[in-house]
């Protein structure tokens, strides 16, 4: 068993619901348990910011599929929750990152481990805190709680409460 985290982002209504549905998805992957998620915050668009806030959260899994595995999976509920691929950083109800499989380097065409800008996005760095603060990043050795205090987190907002 591996212990994986995910980023998930949605920025088409209803954010939430795709947020949950992602979760649940998640959670009946075959040799996968669901072990913990980060609270949801609401960040405005990255990248591409003609578009609607973005809400994000992290989840942590352990799971017995590769990674090449845990990427098609991803992107397969990607398709059953209606993302259609236009461009690059447009709108999507949901969005799968694979952050971290364990402390794997993974440098393939179609997948990059650590996700190799998750140290320059508080969306991300916010969440992953909240549920794996000592975690430490197998390419820049720092915990996430550090990388964290390196970046702007003004941007990113707890959604509701
Ligand atoms: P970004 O990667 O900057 O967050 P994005 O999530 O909008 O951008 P996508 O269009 O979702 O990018 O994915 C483009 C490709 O990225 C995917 O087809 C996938 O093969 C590749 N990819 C590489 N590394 C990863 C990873 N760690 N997690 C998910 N996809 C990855
Ligand atoms: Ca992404
Ligand atoms: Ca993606």
């Amino acid at each position: 068993m591996t212990l994986v985290y995910l980023g998930l982002g949605s920025n088409i209504e209803n954010r939430e619901t795709y947020l949950q549905k992602a979760l649940a998805s998640l959670a009946e992957l075959p040799r996968t348990r669901l072990l913990a998620q980060s609270a949801v915050y609401e960040t405005a668009a990255w990248g591409k910011t003609d578009q609607s806030d973005f809400l994000n959260m992290v989840c942590q899994l352990e799971t017995d599929l590769s990674p090449q595995e845990l990427l098609r999976s991803c992107q397969n509920i990607e398709s059953r929750l209606g993302r259609v691929r236009h461009e690059h950083w447009g709108p999507r109800t949901i969005d799968i990152d694979i952050l971290f499989y364990g402390h794997e380097i993974i440098d393939e065409e179609k997948l990059r481990v650590p996700h190799p800008y998750l140290q320059n996005r508080a969306f991300v760095l916010v969440p992953l805190s909240d549920i794996a603060e000592s975690f430490i990043h197998p390419l820049l050795k720092k915990s996430a709680a550090d990388l964290l205090k390196e970046t702007d987190q003004s941007g990113v907002k707890r959604f509701k409460d």
